[in-house]
């Protein structure tokens, strides 16, 4: 197909017995697109059910052991084994067996290492696809096969694998706009049943393409992403997508409707280029909608922490602030093309810059939001909750003639949570009537299956008390005096500024509430490419099958 020679990468996916320069349309996944170095689509990825198909310059197998070669991969038994035997580095570490049993000679072994420990969860197969992967490229395949042989007590350990393949092969927005060559020309992946796994393989692409935009948004500078051009960018993702997609960018409008969001702005919104948006996405599915979730995505497109400024090194990464934005992006990406019949979902994504200057935002300001609660700023540095609150309060309004309506903020909130939780994990949150529908155990045991996981965190009355106004002059306090938990009091913030705390368990109108940080799982250290958490557990939850 003319596709392959683009310089961007694109997916197409076609059956085994379809030769490289030959498209049939009955199995093609996405048509071939129009050059764009947008273009957020995954890598090409080909299925084919012939581990001996010669478009392919290296097989690479993930597993835990060489009994999971039966069947179609018997074959490749011996070659393995007898390489095992005579380096023990095998056990652990990808290597590369020399072999005739392969067209191209190059059979790469890379193991999982122990799956039945306490503590080991689906996240080593991904681990294992990375390094195989990698150590593919390193010896120059450009055209690697995949095949991941079933074994193993994860169930979807199959998905895990092709996803963090695909993860790899992620070239970030600014390298393709300067033109960078791929990693690979193109992804195989085995299935020993076609038809079977090109579900999968279809499901796992739409997943990545969410990723995508995600990590675009999340990982690109600030320049490059700051509030306009995330609206220019998002306005291309979901062009025709049937994402209904609205933008507020009016000053005045967000000080009347959003004020403690327009606090935040005030600063950088003498610039033209970085002043806020507030994009409002909707997809409604085409059946009876059971489930309407209405996700708030914290999306500060950098952080210098305003008047309260980050000193020292403490501003290194505050790009990557707008990577609940960005989630809440990508998980809606891979809802327009998964189109779930029954689910409704509203997202949000607050961008705006926390800029230092002569327009900050700052300490002592008493600011009323949009649930007519008076705010007191303690600290300018905590702006995530500011912009977010005003807007959870809208969705509140609306979950209020929702059908079983279910809130949601997604936020790189606090540095709490990364000290909580270590890098690796997110946090989530349950209010009364989340916690009575068991939301974070749901949100958690699809994280687990699918290898985005949640570690489950608890909002006690401390948290409230703490942000409690301390003076007649305020309601609530920003930041409250006692930052011991630092990641369950917001959570209480924005539930009391938003207005939420009259819609508990207790109320007439229970609204279900989650509040999940994701300071330490979005990678927020430049150095790393953005997580794109939590699009993947969100996906399994409400998107995939999970049988
Ligand atoms: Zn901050």
């Amino acid at each position: 197909m003319a596709c392959i020679q683009s310089l961007f990468v694109f997916a197409v996916v076609w059956f085994s017995n379809t030769a490289p320069g030959e498209s049939r349309a009955s199995s093609q996944r996405w048509s071939c697109p129009e050059k764009s170095a947008l273009d957020y689509r995954p890598p090409e990825v080909i299925a084919t059910d012939a581990v001996g198909d010669g478009r392919f310059d290296s097989v690479l197998i993930v597993t835990d052991c060489t009994e999971n070669l039966k069947g179609d991969l018997a074959f490749l038994k011996d070659a393995v084994n007898s390489y095992v035997e005579v380096d023990s580095a095998a056990a652990s570490v990808p290597v590369l067996i020399v072999t005739d049993v392969v067209p191209s000679g190059r059979l790469i072994w890379s193991p999982t290492g122990p799956l039945y420990r306490d503590y080991d969860d689906v996240r080593r197969f991904a681990d294992a696809a990375t390094a195989g992967l990698a150590r593919a490229v390193q010896a120059g395949s450009k055209k690697p096969l995949l095949i991941r042989p079933q074994g193993g007590p994860f169930n979807m350990s199959t998905m895990v694998t092709t996803l963090a393949a695909l993860e790899y092969l992620y070239m970030p927005l600014e390298l393709r706009e300067a033109g960078e060559n791929a990693k690979v020309e193109y992804l195989g992946v085995w299935y020993e049943e076609l038809e079977k796994g090109m579900k999968e393989l279809n499901q796992a692409l739409n997943v990545e393409t969410g990723r995508t935009v995600a990590r675009d948004i999340a990982g690109t500078d600030p320049e490059r992403m700051a509030p306009p051009s995330i609206e220019a960018y998002v306005r291309e993702v979901f062009r025709d997508s049937g994402v209904e997609m609205a933008v507020i960018s009016d000053v005045d409008t967000l000080t009347r409707e959003y004020p403690l969001l327009a606090a935040v702005n005030r600063a950088a919104n003498s610039v033209a280029r970085h002043r806020a948006r507030l994009i409002y996405l909707e997809y409604t599915g085409s059946g009876e909608i059971n489930e309407t979730l209405f996700l708030v995505g914290k999306g500060i497109t950098f952080d210098t922490g305003g008047a309260s400024i980050k000193t020292g090194t403490r501003m290194v990464g505050m790009s990557r602030d707008k990577s609940g934005a960005a989630a809440v992006a990508g998980f809606m990406k891979v809802i327009s093309l998964e189109k779930p019949t029954h689910l409704r979902v509203v997202a949000a994504m607050p961008l705006v810059r926390n800029s230092v200057g002569e327009e900050s935002y700052t300490v002592d300001e008493v600011i009323t939001s949009r649930a007519g609660v008076r705010v007191r700023v303690s600290n300018t540095d905590a702006e995530g909750r500011m912009v977010m609150a005003d807007v959870l309060c809208r969705m509140k309004e609306m979950a209020l003639n929702a059908v079983n309506p279910h809130l949601m903020a997604i936020a790189t909130l606090t540095g709490h949570a990364v000290s909580t939780a270590g890098t690796s994990y997110s946090i989530i949150l349950d209010n009364g009537p989340a916690k009575e529908k068991k939301a974070a155990e749901r949100v958690q045991a699809a994280g687990e299956l699918y290898g985005d996981p949640f570690d489950i965190s608890t909002i006690r009355r401390e948290d409230y008390d703490n942000h409690r106004g301390r003076s007649m002059y305020e309601h609530i306090n920003q930041m409250g005096d006692n930052h011991v938990r630092g990641h369950q009091g917001p959570a209480a913030f924005l539930i009391m500024a938003s207005g939420l705390d009259k819609h508990g368990k207790n109320s007439s109108q229970p609204l279900a509430y989650s509040h999940l940080d994701i300071a330490g799982s979005a990678r927020v250290a430049p150095k790393q490419v953005p997580s794109g958490v939590p699009v993947v557990a969100l996906s399994g939850l409400y998107l995939l099958d999970q049988n």
